[in-house]
């Protein structure tokens, strides 16, 4: 089903305005988890400024650590509601258990398998069964094919709005967090008619290589951008290390709209 040898027009998805795959690129930003009304806010009111239309925020968090900060779940999808009426964005979150889908997509206006559950079938059924758009991200030791699959287990359950992205995979290689696989867009787009998304906050995990990053993906034909964003990212609850702050994600806006 996700094949373009059966279907070979591009799959447009529109969310508040947006039309994901339309040849221009598209950005979800946000923080990593949701940690607070007043943190998301901060960020909402940065994202406007940018003139985008999507926020993201984790709420359910695949953590590798059992005692890191596991997410705030069904309370961070109220505060990403009431962020997105207020500021009149689409809102994004990862959800982790199939018996969750239903009630989440009461909130959200898409919905995010993260890396860890990409092959996590009774969640792709799940997910296929609820009518918002799914960000599905690559697996970190998934092939081109693996993904492919995955997507289709998710359209074979009758959603066929699936974004692909790309979040890096794992390789021998330690100087990223993981290894960007650029040309896994290219090909992506030509074996599927889904629009393709690269993560440049968890492929890369560095701040210095998210601007560079993000340039390559679109110029390699990515339909859009994710990226993590945070106040303050020294004492964010997540992944520290690579979520730009206000002035770095100017600096990001700018550079890549370029
Ligand atoms: C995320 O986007 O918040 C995330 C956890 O990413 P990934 O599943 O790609 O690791
Ligand atoms: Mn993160």
């Amino acid at each position: 089903l996700v094949s373009r040898k059966r279907k070979n027009e591009d799959t447009i998805i529109d969310i508040k305005g947006e039309k994901i795959g339309d040849g221009q690129p598209h950005f979800v930003c946000g923080p990593c988890a949701v940690e607070s009304y007043e943190q998301v806010k901060k960020v909402a009111e940065q994202i406007k400024k940018h003139g985008l239309n999507m926020i993201r925020g984790g709420a359910f968090k695949p953590r590798t650590s059992p005692y890191d900060f596991q997410g705030l779940g069904f309370e961070g999808l109220e505060i990403l509601r009431r962020i997105g009426d207020e500021f009149d964005l689409a809102v994004v979150s990862e959800i982790v258990r199939p018996q969750d889908m239903e009630q989440a997509a009461e909130y959200l206006d898409m919905i995010q398998i993260g890396a860890r559950n990409m092959q996590n079938f009774e969640l792709l059924k799940a997910a296929g069964e609820v009518d918002k758009p799914i960000i599905l991200k690559r697996g970190m030791s998934a092939t081109v094919s693996d993904f492919i699959n995955a997507a289709e287990y998710i359209h074979s359950k009758g959603n066929g709005n699936i974004i692909l992205c790309e979040r890096g995979i794992r390789t021998y290689e330690t100087s990223t967090r993981n290894t960007l696989d650029i040309t896994a867009v290219p090909i992506l787009k030509q074996e599927t008619h889904l629009p393709v998304m690269v993560d440049v906050t968890h492929s890369t995990g560095r701040r210095d290589l998210l601007i560079p990053a993000a340039k390559a993906a679109i110029a390699i034909g990515a339909d859009a951008i994710m990226a993590e964003v945070h106040p303050d990212p020294a004492v964010a609850l997540s992944d520290q290390q690579q979520q730009m702050n206000f002035e770095q994600f100017d600096a990001f806006m700018e550079a890549v709209r370029k």
